[in-house]
């Protein structure tokens, strides 16, 4: 089983390094394709005004000068000779829950994996304000990547669906197991914007993330999360709202 594994921090991420080793329990054939710096936010973005650059750090491991994107692109179309079994994203330092999804390069790089017609899965480590115990922020992901990917590695796929896993800010322990769950949605629309000044008196923006609440009810994996579960989410790329055809073709009529 040939496995590419990619992210949205950049090649140089611990989660990366760590996500190599868990891929490596699967597989001796494992590739690194993964951007150059942090992506962070970078959701599905392609590169096209600017030309991208691909640089190789050993055999199988290599970064490129842009997006989870057009990591993944470089991997099946530049890389690797053949395609791979099996694409692994991560793993996020921080939670890809609920309407975040879109924002997220981690999640972004398995949607482009699902278009290739390739199994992929995004994996993310919910973070808190504080590391766990033992200091070590992947804990939960560092024990519990492997039992949420073995069942997935021959679980039917539809076509065009990804899988996103979020591991919960506990230690390995004191997870509670994994959750099926659907995506999550926020009460209210997130983030701030902090305006400061630069040396110079100019004004800048920085983007801020603030703490935000959802609704309990909905069987999410905000929800599973929550409550200690790693949560195991499948997505569709098809984002048509099903329901608003009829209406809207019913607007539109003669
Ligand atoms: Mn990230």
């Amino acid at each position: 089983m040939r496995i590419l594994v990619t992210n949205d921090d950049g090649v140089h991420a611990p989660g990366i390094a760590l996500l190599e080793e868990i891929a490596r329990q699967f597989s001796d054939d494992v590739w690194v394709v993964a951007p150059a710096d942090n992506q962070t936010g970078a959701g599905h973005s392609l590169t096209l005004s600017s030309p991208v650059r691909l640089r190789k750090h050993t055999e199988r491991r290599w970064s490129v000068t842009g997006t989870p994107t057009d990591a993944v692109t470089m991997g099946l179309k530049v890389v690797l000779d053949s395609p791979p079994d099996l694409i692994l994203s991560g793993i996020n330092a921080g939670a890809n829950l609920g309407d975040d999804i879109t924002y997220s390069g981690t999640v972004s790089a398995a949607m482009e994996g699902a278009l290739a017609g390739i199994r992929s899965i995004g994996l993310s480590q919910v973070m808190g304000p504080d590391a766990p115990a033992s200091g070590d922020r992947f804990a939960a992901a560092r024990g519990w990547s492997a039992r949420a990917i073995a069942p997935l590695l021959d679980a039917p796929f539809a076509p065009r669906t990804l899988v996103s896993i979020n591991f919960p800010a506990l230690e390995p322990d004191a997870v509670q197991g994994i959750r099926v769950a659907r995506q999550g949605f926020h009460d209210y629309a997130r983030g701030t914007v902090e305006e400061r000044r630069d040396p110079r008196g100019f004004r800048y923006y920085w983007f801020g993330l603030d703490a935000v609440e959802h609704t309990r009810g909905h069987d999410s994996d905000l929800e599973a999360v929550e409550d200690g579960y790693v949560s195991v989410t499948p997505l569709q790329l098809e984002l048509t709202h099903a329901a608003s055809l009829g209406v809207l073709k019913e607007r539109y009529r003669g």
